[in-house]
């Protein structure tokens, strides 16, 4: 089933025209993103098919209405998601729904049975489209790309500088040589020294169960023609510099930061999902507030937290007497412990206007675009720090589960030096109020040290934003991205 958001050309499309066809992978960090990448592509004339599903359909108003004011050319394609034949609930289409991650197996393999309507699909266009850009998490689409005959670009979610650790691991199967998940190694092939440990990196690379996945993520990345990131060069010219060198000079497209894409106040607050609060209560209450005095705490789309640990989160903040504006999972808000604190403990009360809970989905890039959003405390998701980023905050960095997150991190603190860390450095550890507190008084310090970094923070927001303008090197990227699938469309005839 289809459904045409904008009017598809006809019979007198031009063949310079390309189309892309966008296969995100099914979890809010990622199909965030790659929604903006479509309608920034869509801007500049190409043609934009997104792969999705039933439930993931209906969370897309605010990309609808992007692509129903620009009048471009942006469809969805909806195919059926297998939950029964994967034993998942139904409704299970996105990460954040499946109600345990012991389920996260099942739903790879789900989004793998993908490939066979995808497949079907693209082969019934009277046309099939000129190009794919597939997440990377999706290493499936090889096998389409390849039966389609189409060009086959991987978007990573995550930073460049994740990616090639990443790639460094797996071209030198890293996980062969060190059996104990937290011993240190340094990753060999960076352009600086980096040590972690195996429990720092992506679950798959090192879980027993995932070693298909693993060969299957390696083999769609040596066989992509080239890489799409949600970054820029200012902020990770070396990595991608370093990135494509070891891919055989394949090419490295920064196109970000993709949540810069677009300016428009209601789009932004309704990115992902609708946000849970009224957004002009939000902005109300910023705007009573000093110019970078708040600290807005988030975990993304996936992390929850015990019942104990959001009471510490609570009191770490309360502690450090700064004003907040903290966001709390609805399904962490709801369990009965969390519930019975915050409204019969005193919390709300002792912090007064100090303090404003969100409890579900924030409407974030507009949270921290707001001048008085003065540091962010992250989970280090890529696309929140590089939403942070843009916005010119400084972050104080918790990672939380194996990912990209704690390599991240060591971007944030060691190399462009605009976060502190809380100082986790294992996964699921669970952090005191104490350590919360001291954290965000180091994030918020008005001394020379935290000018010294909001300065940098300050300056990497002008050059994001220098990035995505006309001229930018982000905007010669996509572009260089479209010229390259015309180029294919054209040699395809
Ligand atoms: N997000 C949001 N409101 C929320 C939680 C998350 O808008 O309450 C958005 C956030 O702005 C970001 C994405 O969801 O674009 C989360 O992606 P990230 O890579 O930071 O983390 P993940 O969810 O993948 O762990």
């Amino acid at each position: 089933m289809q459904h045409h958001l904008a009017p598809t050309t006809g019979n007198g499309e031009s063949k310079t025209r390309p189309h892309f066809v966008l296969v995100p992978f099914l979890a809010q960090g990622h199909m965030i993103p790659m929604a903006d990448m479509a309608v920034l592509l869509a801007e500049r004339g190409a043609r934009v098919s997104i792969i999705t599903t039933p439930v993931n359909v209906a969370r897309t108003e605010a990309v609808v209405r992007r692509v129903r004011r620009a009048g471009i050319a942006v469809e969805f394609v909806e195919l059926t998601f297998p939950c029964a034949e994967s034993g998942l609930p139904e409704g299970c289409e996105r990460i954040d729904l499946l109600p345990s991650y012991e389920l996260l197996k099942q739903f790879h393999d789900a989004t793998g049975l993908l490939r066979h309507p995808l497949t079907q699909h693209l082969r019934a266009q009277r046309q099939p489209p000129t190009c794919m850009i597939a997440d990377s998490c999706n290493p499936w689409t090889k096998g389409v790309a390849e039966e389609l005959r189409m060009p086959y670009l991987l978007f990573h979610g995550p930073s460049c500088w994740n990616m090639l650790c990443a790639r460094m691991i797996l071209r030198h199967k890293i996980y062969e040589q060190i059996g104990d998940p937290f011993e240190p190694f340094d990753v060999p092939g960076l352009p600086h020294r980096l040590e972690i440990s195996m429990a720092q990196t992506a679950w798959f690379i090192t879980m027993p169960g995932w070693e298909k996945f693993r060969e299957e993520v390696w083999e769609a990345e040596t066989a992509a023609d080239g890489f799409v990131i949600n970054t820029f060069e200012a902020l990770e010219a070396t990595y991608v510099e370093c990135y494509s060198r070891d891919a055989k000079g394949k090419k490295v497209w920064t196109i970000g930061p993709l949540s810069l894409s677009n300016q428009d106040p209601d789009d932004k607050a309704a990115r992902g999902n609708k946000a849970s609060v009224d957004k002009h209560r939000i902005l109300l209450w910023l705007d009573e507030k000093a110019p970078r005095s708040v600290v807005y705490v988030s975990f993304g789309s996936i992390v929850r937290h015990s019942p104990a640990q959001v009471l510490e989160i609570g009191r770490g903040l309360e502690a450090s007497g700064q004003a907040f504006l903290w966001v709390i999972k609805e399904v962490d808000a709801s369990s009965p412990e969390v519930e019975k604190w915050l409204s019969c403990g005193g919390f709300q009360e002792r912090v007064g206007d100090k303090g404003l809970i969100i409890k579900g989905w924030a409407p974030q890039a507009a949270i921290l675009s707001h001048p008085a959003v003065g540091g962010f405390v992250t989970h280090c998701g890529w696309n929140s720090v590089v939403e942070a980023v843009s916005e010119g905050v400084p972050m104080a960095t918790w990672p939380h589960f194996s990912s990209d997150q704690y390599i991240n991190e060591r971007l944030i603190v060691d190399v462009l030096r605009t976060g502190v860390a809380v100082g986790v450095t294992v996964p699921d550890a669970h952090v005191s109020a104490e350590e919360i507190e001291k954290a965000v008084l180091r994030l918020m310090d008005g001394g020379e040290k935290g000018e010294e970094r909001r300065e940098r923070a300050r300056e990497l927001g002008r050059k994001a934003k220098e990035a995505m303008e006309v001229g930018g090197s982000s905007y010669a990227n996509v572009t260089q991205l479209i010229h390259y699938a015309s180029h294919h469309d054209q040699a395809r005839g």
